[in-house]
């Protein structure tokens, strides 16, 4: 602690930025490509893809002593911390001084992600609600209260990183939205990562936070993927070879069938879209006006 606050005392006369950054880690892990359901030779086991995530994460806590990080796993139709094991009750002004032991950040995602798994076996996975919601908002309450501990002068510049396997499902539109907002007023970038299919929702939560959005085919040289295209910061990222970006969809989904709207009714109060008028709105039950017809004259 004495060193790090005497580098601060030196970092003012040379005005030298000290900021922490902190990057959020969603691992999407109840796919069913991890059960075996349309593997290929190249697909990696969940173990071999957790070990990957993790030389990723440790890839990127050897960059700078004040590099942190959190771990969550969007599992079924909900989200667990895999590190650290408690997580926002674990964050004290304490621990911010101290460096990150990078075994103990390997141990524990492995540890927890068994566990996890060992305790949600039995049950059926769920394809109509994810998991991925609930673990951004997580995260970002992470983020929230880290920002609440770093010292007066140190920035914190957060990041998130979503990789997912699974379809996401468009009912689940408005609280994508909700977290998309939300991390942008806090100028958090949400990078996705996908390795099955591409979504259009995830396309437009890194567009509206200004995050890099990138479909991988398979899992092949994921670790090099993921080392070259989301270890550098958003402000160096230009200077880094990128594929193409694609045209982002960004037509609402309606919240009474969960399609695809590119002109519907919304909400004045909750903003929710609907693909068709409707009296009453679904979500927070404010009551509407029929339209009138024109009288003829
Ligand atoms: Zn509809
Ligand atoms: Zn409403």
């Amino acid at each position: 602690m004495a060193e790090f606050l005497q580098d601060f005392e030196s970092s003012k006369d040379t005005v030298v930025e000290v900021n922490y950054r902190l990057l959020l880690v969603i691992i999407e892990t109840s796919s069913s490509i991890w059960a075996g359901q349309g593997r290929t030779t190249d697909s990696l086991s969940l173990q071999e893809y957790l070990e990957t995530v993790i030389v990723f994460i440790n890839s990127f806590l050897s960059m700078d002593r004040l590099n942190r990080v959190l771990v969550l796993a969007a599992h079924n139709n909900a989200s667990y911390y895999l590190y650290p094991s408690a997580g926002i009750a674990s964050l004290d002004t304490k621990s911010l001084f101290d460096s990150v032991d990078m075994s103990g950040v390997s141990s524990a995602i492995i540890t927890n992600s068994r566990k996890l798994l060992a305790e949600t076996c039995g049950t059926l996975l769920t394809r109509d609600v994810s998991g991925l919601p609930s673990a951004l908002a997580r995260s970002l309450c992470y983020a929230n209260k880290f920002k609440g501990l770093v010292p007066p002068g140190v920035r914190l510049l957060a990041r998130a990183l979503v990789i997912n396997s699974s379809p996401v499902d468009s009912s689940q539109y408005m609280t994508f939205m909700n977290a998309s907002f939300a991390a942008q007023k806090e100028s958090i970038s949400i990078d996705t990562c996908l390795l099955i299919e591409d979504s259009s929702l995830l396309q437009q939560v890194t567009s509206i936070t200004g995050g890099l959005y990138l479909r991988k085919a398979g899992h092949s040289a994921l670790l090099q993927y993921l080392l070259w295209f989301y270890l550098p910061e958003v402000e160096i990222r230009d200077w880094f070879l990128q594929p193409p970006k694609s045209s982002v969809d960004t037509r609402a989904s309606c919240c009474c069938h969960g399609d695809m709207t590119e002109l519907g009714h919304i909400c004045s109060v909750c903003f929710s879209v609907y693909c068709k008028f409707t009296p009453i709105c679904h979500v927070c039950e404010t009551a509407f006006k029929l339209p009138q017809l024109g009288i003829k004259k």
